[in-house]
């Protein structure tokens, strides 16, 4: 395949997953009766541009438009952090009543309330129907479109350029990268920022986080993939900042390349550097990934035949995408985990994709009184370990399995 980002042949293979079914493929009862579509799960690198990128996988857009359970209210750390983002980024810009914020994949609108609040005009940016009403619902203006050069151009002719614009977890997930990223070079106002958060590649591969790896992922980003990314479409990265959230992200703050006058911050070349020196533009970063993935796998799949041999009840918490992809690299069925715990209604009741564990409320956990509760997001263990202290005075104990096996 082509390099996503400059068109190079990739052929440097990062990981090979086997197969998944699309990981936001919720099963209805009546979808159990049919059979589900598994796509090849591989993650390849451009020694061009260092772009890490899913393989393309056939016929993916007749699979990949499943109902989008993805809910970001309902976790206490994402609403947080985002009421963080807003005030630091008014504190820092200056933005003020007479400013206008523009955030890309505003999902159900846990950003931009804090925005809104504030009485600062805004608008989201968000294509999937259902989230883009629960902003709606928040009072917000959305636009129900996928974000690129197109519809930045229609926004700037209608005096909606931005003075700064949020994107947080959706660089990584879109397919034309560049023409994404060259829409923010045009919607910003000659002296806006952009503000990107991603998962950090660096992270991933140090704390060999292969779940993160999914279909929908079609990027593994760092900072040195980005600034190559952004200088070929119209942005300067000018300063970046490192994040505890989705097991490490960046926040990479970018202005327009024509007319930014903001000065580089000492942060990007010292990030650079560091990537470098781990090996991030040569193969040697990416060699022995596999093998850890594998270990980490069978180090999981240990623990699950150990408690079943034992009669213990095994449980699961957080029905996501990076759940789905442990669960079928490994080939987890229910017998091994009875069900899987999740806040959000829209997922209970369905099962997972390819493991067909059963999803349900997060309350029937305490009449199962499970022995052990695997942790699917490991990213929030202590935000999950709270939410369940109840469990855990009945002697219930948890489990994450990345970066390496943890029973507490
Ligand atoms: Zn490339």
């Amino acid at each position: 395949m082509n390099c996503r980002h400059c068109g190079r042949s990739v052929s440097l293979p990062l990981v090979d997953l086997g197969t998944a079914p699309p990981s936001n493929a919720y099963l209805s009862a009546e979808r159990l009766q049919g059979p589900e579509a598994w796509f090849p799960l591989k993650v390849l690198v451009c020694e061009g541009c260092w772009l890490a990128q899913t393989e393309d996988v056939a016929d993916a857009s007749l699979y990949f438009d499943a109902e989008y359970a993805y809910f970001s209210g309902y976790s206490r750390t994402w609403l947080d952090h985002s009421r963080r983002y807003v005030e630091a980024m008014v504190d820092r810009f200056g933005l003020s009543r007479r400013s206008h914020v523009v955030e890309v994949a505003a999902n159900d609108g846990a950003l931009l309330q804090f925005v809104h609040e504030r009485g600062i005009s805004c608008l989201g940016i968000e294509p999937t129907a259902s989230t883009a009403a629960a902003a709606r619902a928040r009072g917000l203006q959305v636009v129900e479109e996928f974000f690129g050069v197109g519809l930045a151009d229609r926004l700037v002719a209608a005096g909606r350029a931005a003075d700064l614009t949020a994107a947080n977890n959706v660089l990584a997930h879109v397919p034309n990268i560049n023409d994404f990223t060259a829409g923010f070079a045009t919607l910003l106002a000659p002296d806006g920022v952009a503000t990107f958060e991603f998962p950090h590649l660096l992270r991933l591969l140090e704390e060999t986080q292969f779940d993160t790896i999914y279909h929908e992922h079609f990027s593994y980003l760092s900072l040195t993939s980005v600034s190559r990314i952004f200088t070929t479409n119209g942005l300067a990265v000018f300063d970046v900042e490192e994040l505890p959230t989705h097991g490490g992200s960046l926040r990479v703050f970018a202005q327009r390349a024509d007319t930014g006058v903001r000065p580089v911050h000492v942060s990007v070349p010292r990030m650079l550097a560091r990537e470098k020196a781990v090996g991030l533009t040569s193969r040697a970063a990416y060699e022995g990934f596999q093998r850890r993935a594998e270990r980490i796998k069978h180090e999981f799949l240990e623990f699950l035949l150990a408690a079943r041999r034992d009669g213990k009840t095994v449980v699961a918490y957080g029905a996501a995408a990076k759940g789905n992809t442990l669960l079928n690299f490994a080939g987890v069925r229910p017998e091994l985990i009875a069900c899987v715990a999740d806040r959000n209604p829209a997922k209970q009741g369905k099962r997972l994709p390819g493991s067909r564990i059963p999803i349900v409320d997060e309350r029937e956990l305490e009449s199962l009184r499970p022995d052990y509760v695997v942790i699917l997001p490991w990213n929030i263990r202590a935000e999950v370990e709270a939410q369940l202290a109840d469990l855990r005075r009945q002697g219930t104990r948890f489990v994450t399995a990345i970066p390496r096996l943890k029973v507490a």
